[in-house]
């Protein structure tokens, strides 16, 4: 699903999100067979072929002239509990040539307030890599400030129900932006479904936004004509 810059309107971004076409059952959403695979144990090794998928997509649209645009992945709390995902990261980045700083994983909130000492030092040793950690989800879970100070978070992710109740409710995510920026995280709005929403979000100075009103999640090649499309543009 790409992600825009609020501010040129420009696409500088995307999140890969899994899809799975059964041959019976048709579309399987991800919110059907992740917590099943949480539980199986196969969620590793799907998030580490999403992950040399989303590499490859990156390395194609460089192949293609497109540099300035960064991709990010979801990461179960499964990947942080494993000391050994920052060496699969690294390594599937090496693989296609990507510069660590254009690939983002994204950690839930809930992820985030339940990491164990392990899970900080993987956390920590995907920040070594150089790859950037996204907060996603926020406003769902109890982060502590704390967890926002040790683990040098770069990105936080307004969760929907904030954008939402924006138009309602907007001082909940006042006070999220003035969070990110005493923390110097750059943020991006999910969700973003009106253009009333995208219009307040603009006034309030959020980085960056996806949602139904800008683009639904897309496939590849939707993604590489898109940014084609995009490039050309003013
Ligand atoms: P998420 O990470 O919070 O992803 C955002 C979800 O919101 C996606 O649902 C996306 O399609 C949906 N969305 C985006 N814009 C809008 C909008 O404007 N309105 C509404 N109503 N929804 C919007 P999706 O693709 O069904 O994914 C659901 C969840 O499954 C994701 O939530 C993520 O937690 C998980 N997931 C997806 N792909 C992966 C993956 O490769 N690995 C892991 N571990 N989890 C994944
Ligand atoms: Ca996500
Ligand atoms: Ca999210």
């Amino acid at each position: 699903q790409p992600q825009y810059d609020i501010h040129s309107g420009h696409i500088v971004g995307a999140e890969a999100l899994l899809r799975w076409r059964h041959p019976s059952y048709g579309m399987v959403p991800p919110d059907r067979f992740i917590p099943i695979a949480e539980v199986s144990g196969q969620i590793m090794d799907i998030d580490l072929w999403v992950l040399d998928q989303a590499c490859q997509c990156l390395g194609k649209l460089t192949a293609k002239g497109i540099t300035d645009f960064r991709l990010a992945v979801n990461a179960s709390g499964t990947e942080l509990s494993n000391p050994a995902y920052p060496d699969a990261v690294r390594s599937t980045l090496l693989r296609y040539d990507i510069p660590p700083h254009r690939f983002g994983i994204e950690i839930t909130e809930t992820a985030i307030v339940e990491l164990d000492e392990v899970a900080q030092m993987t956390v920590r040793a995907l920040k070594e890599i150089g790859v950037e950690i996204e907060l996603d989800d926020f406003g769902t879970g109890y982060t502590s400030l704390s967890h926002l100070t040790n683990l040098q978070l770069d990105v936080l992710k307004i969760d929907r129900s904030y954008i939402m109740q924006l138009e309602s409710n907007p001082k909940l995510v006042d006070s999220i932006l003035q969070l990110a920026d005493a923390f110097s995280l750059r943020v991006i709005a999910e969700g973003v479904e009106t253009i009333e929403q995208l219009k307040l979000l603009q006034q309030k100075r959020c980085h960056m936004a996806q949602g139904f009103l800008l683009s639904k999640p897309i496939t590849e090649e939707e993604l590489i004509a898109l940014l084609i499309d995009d490039s050309l543009a003013d």
